[in-house]
């Protein structure tokens, strides 16, 4: 067997120890003679797994009382047309929100809310291909804007709010797909915060929301479907059909395996060190160059380029052949993307880096 350093942007690299447990446990899960994804979603032994992985959430995030967690599918962009359906169906809501673009992903949750809603841009990086996030402190928020929503760490441009927007004591609702788990985030500052868990936390299928109560619609609302209101998931305990169970089955194993590495602050240190060896780099390279403004950087997705496409394509290619997969960038961006997620290894982002080092040596 040989495993190589996978910079994925997602889905992505796993910790070695969860793949192993979960290879263990895989023909018959502690002595009930099947696998989890064999299960009954309302057995003991899964409600189980889905209370303890609610339990060390709650831990890990800091979660406070008052907030609902949901284990949901459809991905992170089911949840961009829930947050407007719901949101926007609470008693006095206004029907309006203000959406900060700061990327692709962010284009897609307006869009999306756009079709349901008065969804506006207060707020964009469009002018300089996303590569910034734009000054937030004082926003032309509508006074009756149901939320103001953003995109935390972007993915595909590789920059993350080092300081929350001034919402004007409007809801804030992010998404943290791509940085779940990979530092501690102060949830009492957030109305809703969600992420698909591919990127940073589990296998895809499943995305998970962190709910103020107050947020989740009293009964089922008009025009939006079942599915889709949080009410409904919110009684049924995030089972109101079958769940992904397998993807929160690991996603309790990656929760455990973050526990014990010290959780989210041991968490944050421990990717801040691994992100510097890389910007470092970068910043003292002739031939590579990172893409974002320095002060914007994202310590998860790490977009870099030579400055010609064919010297790109050139490294991408010599990289895999190094045991080092899946550096080539966005499809929209070109370029190259090292996603260097909680599980990659520091001596994965030190290979990278001598492989650069050495690229850089030979052109
Ligand atoms: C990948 C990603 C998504 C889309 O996730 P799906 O689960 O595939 O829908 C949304 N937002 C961000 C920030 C992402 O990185």
């Amino acid at each position: 067997m040989s495993r190589v350093y996978n910079f994925s942007a997602g889905p992505a690299v796993l910790p070695e120890e969860v793949l192993r447990e979960c290879s263990e446990e895989m023909l018959d899960y502690r002595g009930c003679g099947m696998s989890v994804m064999e299960m009954s979603h309302r057995s003991k032994m899964f409600q189980q797994i889905i209370d303890d992985a609610e339990a060390d959430l709650r831990t890990l995030m800091n979660i406070p009382e008052n907030y609902k967690v949901l284990f949901l599918q459809g991905g992170a962009s089911q949840q961009f047309a829930a947050v407007p359906l719901n949101l926007c169906s609470l008693p006095g809501a206004s029907g309006k929100a203000d959406y900060i673009l700061t990327g692709m992903w962010a284009k897609k949750a307006h869009a999306e809310a756009a079709r349901f809603i008065d969804a506006q841009v207060v707020a964009s990086s469009a002018d300089e291909t996303f590569s910034y996030i734009p000054d937030c402190s004082d926003l032309a928020i509508r006074d009756d804007a149901d939320y103001v929503y953003i995109c935390e760490n972007n993915t595909i441009y590789g920059t993350v709010y080092h300081e929350l927007p001034n919402t004007k004591g409007k809801v804030l609702v992010s998404d943290v797909s791509s940085m779940f788990l990979s530092q501690p985030h102060d949830v009492e500052k957030y109305g809703v915060i969600y992420g698909g868990v591919q990127k940073n936390v589990g296998p895809a299928g499943l995305v998970i929301s962190v709910i103020r109560e107050d947020l989740v619609p009293e009964g089922q609302v008009d025009g939006c479907p079942t599915m889709l209101n949080w009410r409904t998931q919110v009684d049924a305990g995030s089972m109101y059909n079958t769940p992904n169970c397998w993807a929160i089955y690991v996603c309790g194993k990656v929760f455990k395996w973050v526990l014990n590495k010290g959780g989210l602050t041991e968490m944050a240190a421990l990717n801040q060190a691994k992100a510097k060896i890389l910007y470092d780099f970068l910043d003292s390279s002739e031939l590579f160059k990172g893409t974002v403004r320095p002060e914007d950087r994202s310590l998860m997705n790490v977009p870099f380029v030579t400055g010609d496409a064919d010297l790109d394509a050139e490294f991408v290619k010599a990289s895999q052949a190094a045991g080092l997969e899946n550096l080539k960038g966005h499809r929209s961006v070109g370029g190259m993307r090292a996603s260097i997620y909680n599980a990659m290894p520091v001596e994965g982002v030190e290979t990278l880096v001598a492989f650069m080092k050495d690229f850089e040596a030979k052109h």
